[in-house]
């Protein structure tokens, strides 16, 4: 069979740890002996993250704005302790962080579904996906401690010294302060780049807050998100047979958990927070669970939702056995190459993607699994395989579907 010819390179961010070793699993079994593999390479383990004092990371990322499709490893955020570990020269910010300012976007988690890891609610039958709004609120506070009596005020005064005032609380005694903001020009690249998702994935896009409630913070995001929609994407919602619904966020959380699913969620920053680790957990797996950064220009990004899993990486070197799960990876990489084949009109490639993920949920419900996995199946008489195993048994049921 020759190979699958690609047009334009992919964006390639290699990784860190247990991860790294999956990646070059990946390629060198799932890709290369089908693709003829086009990369843009760029090495964003840490050690040539610190080599580079990190301009690696902001070439990648302005290589994605450039050719459009990358495809992510997980990689170490560096804390004190990795600081030691790898002699860094300095703390450097998180990759994703840094990758995600550069492209403006916003991030969606969706969950991959495969019979015999049941979600945890029994009406969901479709993914739902998460977008969480990544900046402000909360996460950019300025908090103060009210020793005793006195006036919290609001303040702003404009360039042009002009001042607004808003009395928030007379204290009659000890308190608690609390100042946030957002900005209108990020929220409508959030709500472009859940717009944008949606029409993609030709899934309902729903938006969530408390506007009745918060009548100008979140009013604002309620607005804006219905602004856009009306100006600049109804008509391409109503031509995808798709709809834009907003919905106060406790009206939400309840018709989530009743819905089938198979829909996309939008929320800001600490709903996102909150509402995606309990979404991961109920649809079973954080390993089981895709990531995708979206910039409002349309621009993806592609990786697992996991960290580079150093636990296993240690009982790796040391050469004892590992069993980690390297799903989410494969279709980062599966999402990455489908959208390349779509954007260059390549359908052998879109094809490949499809049939690569096909391979690894019916290995998977044929019970060939991942100890994580064989940990919550309801699958009887599992076959827990290694890392290396798991990958080979993957490749074994590709070639059949390939060659049916
Ligand atoms: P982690 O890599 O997500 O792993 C935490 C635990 O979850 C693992 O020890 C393992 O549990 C389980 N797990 C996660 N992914 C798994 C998989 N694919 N297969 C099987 N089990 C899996 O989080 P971490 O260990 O806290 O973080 C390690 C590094 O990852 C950190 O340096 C952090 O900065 C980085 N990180 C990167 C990203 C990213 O690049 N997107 C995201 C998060 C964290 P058991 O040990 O019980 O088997
Ligand atoms: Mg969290």
């Amino acid at each position: 069979m020759s190979k699958i010819e690609m047009k334009t390179p992919l964006v390639e961010m290699d990784g860190d740890e247990m991860t790294r070793i999956i990646w070059k699993l990946i390629k060198d079994e799932l890709l290369l002996p089908y693709i003829d593999l086009k990369t843009e390479y760029y090495d964003l383990g840490l050690p040539h993250r610190d080599e580079t004092d990190d301009q690696v990371t902001f070439d990648a990322a302005e290589a994605t704005k450039k050719y459009g499709v990358a495809v992510k490893c997980a990689t170490i955020t560096p804390n004190q302790a990795r600081i030691k570990e790898y002699n860094l020269k300095r703390m450097y910010k998180s990759p994703n962080g840094t990758i995600r300012a550069i492209l403006d976007g916003t991030v969606f988690r969706a969950p991959i579904l495969v019979k015999g890891i049941d979600p945890y609610v029994r009406t969901w039958k479709k993914p739902i996906t998460m977008a969480r709004h990544a900046y402000g609120d909360v996460y950019k506070n300025t908090e103060i401690r009210v020793p005793g009596p006195g006036q919290g005020e609001l303040v702003f005064t404009s360039d042009n010294g002009t001042v607004i005032r808003e009395t928030i609380h007379e204290f009659d005694g000890p308190g608690i302060l609390q100042g946030i903001h957002n900005t209108d020009h990020s929220i409508e690249s959030f709500a472009r780049s859940c717009f944008q998702f949606a029409l993609n994935r030709k899934e309902d896009l729903w938006f969530s807050c408390k506007d009745t409630i918060s009548k100008t913070y979140d009013e604002n995001f309620k607005s804006i998100f219905q602004r856009l929609y009306d100006e600049e994407y109804k008509e391409a919602f109503d031509k995808a047979g798709i709809t834009y619904f907003y919905t106060l966020i406790d009206d939400a959380v309840a018709r989530v958990i009743r819905s089938e699913g198979g829909f996309i969620w939008a929320l800001k920053n600490y709903d996102g927070d909150v509402m995606s680790d309990m979404m991961a957990t109920a649809f079973g797996s954080l390993a089981m669970m895709t990531s995708i950064l979206v910039s409002p220009d349309g621009n993806y990004e592609y990786e697992a939702a996991h960290g580079t899993v150093q636990r296993h990486y240690y009982k790796h070197l040391k050469g004892e056995e590992t069993s980690t799960n390297s799903v989410a990876t494969i279709f980062a990489w599966t999402g990455a190459l489908r959208k390349r084949g779509e954007l260059d009109e390549i359908p052998a490639l879109v094809r490949f993607a499809d049939a690569l993920d096909r391979a690894v949920i019916e290995t998977i419900e044929s019970g060939k699994m991942t100890g994580d996995l064989a940990m919550i199946t309801t699958l009887q008489g599992v076959e827990k395989l290694s890392t290396q195993d798991f990958i080979k048994a993957i490749r074994q049921r590709l070639d059949q579907i390939l060659n049916a």
